[in-house]
């Protein structure tokens, strides 16, 4: 609570500042305040709306990207098995982490070079990549071994991709509670599913 999202001047978003953070770049004209809490900063010297959605003044040529973490992987598949569709969580419905595995699609036993042809595309990637992993409940993963999804037959829900750009603002956002002063600056499916 209190975070403040920072938009470019274009008003896409790029990443979730402390309020501390905002409030600096505030005082130095840095950003312009869109949207504000129901609150204010008071300290010795001021008092101000507390931020909620702050915009660059001057465009700056950052796209927002997200990286290939373990992390990234398991919220661009929404912390779903996607061999069994399973998504542990706690009872308050916050994922549980540590239950779910990065699956190579195609195993990496498989790789020449480091690199790995996709069946589904032809695509040839680095066994690595985005395309190649998937989030993956253990018992699926042990299950499947060093086989494709076909040889196990165990279809995918659906074929890993590099995240699109409003995946790229989902997965930055995963972490944070999504406050409703926000919503109206990021794609809807971002938080509706959160
Ligand atoms: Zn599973």
């Amino acid at each position: 609570m209190n975070n403040v999202l920072l938009l470019n001047a274009d008003w896409s978003p790029m990443q979730v500042l402390s309020w501390e953070r905002a409030t600096g770049l505030v005082l130095d004209e840095k950003v312009s305040v869109v949207a504000d809490y129901a609150r204010q900063i008071r300290s010795p010297s001021f008092v101000m709306p507390w931020p909620a959605v702050v915009t660059l003044k001057r465009y700056v040529r950052i796209k927002l990207s997200v990286g290939m973490t373990r992390r990234n992987v398991l919220a661009r598949d929404r912390f779903t098995c996607q061999y069994c569709s399973m998504r542990p969580c706690t009872a308050r419905g916050r994922p549980l982490l540590e239950l779910l595995t990065i699956d190579h699609v195609v195993p990496r036993s498989r790789a020449v070079q480091g690199r790995v042809v996709l069946p589904w595309t032809g695509m040839r990637v680095g066994v690595g990549a985005w395309e190649n992993l998937v989030a993956s409940c253990i018992r699926c993963n042990q299950r499947k071994g060093a086989r494709t999804p076909r040889q196990a037959g165990m279809p995918l829900a659906r074929y890993p991709t590099t995240p699109s750009y409003t995946m790229m603002i989902a997965i930055a956002l995963a972490e944070f509670r999504i406050p409703k002063e926000w919503r109206p600056f990021i794609p809807e499916e971002t938080w509706r599913r959160l």
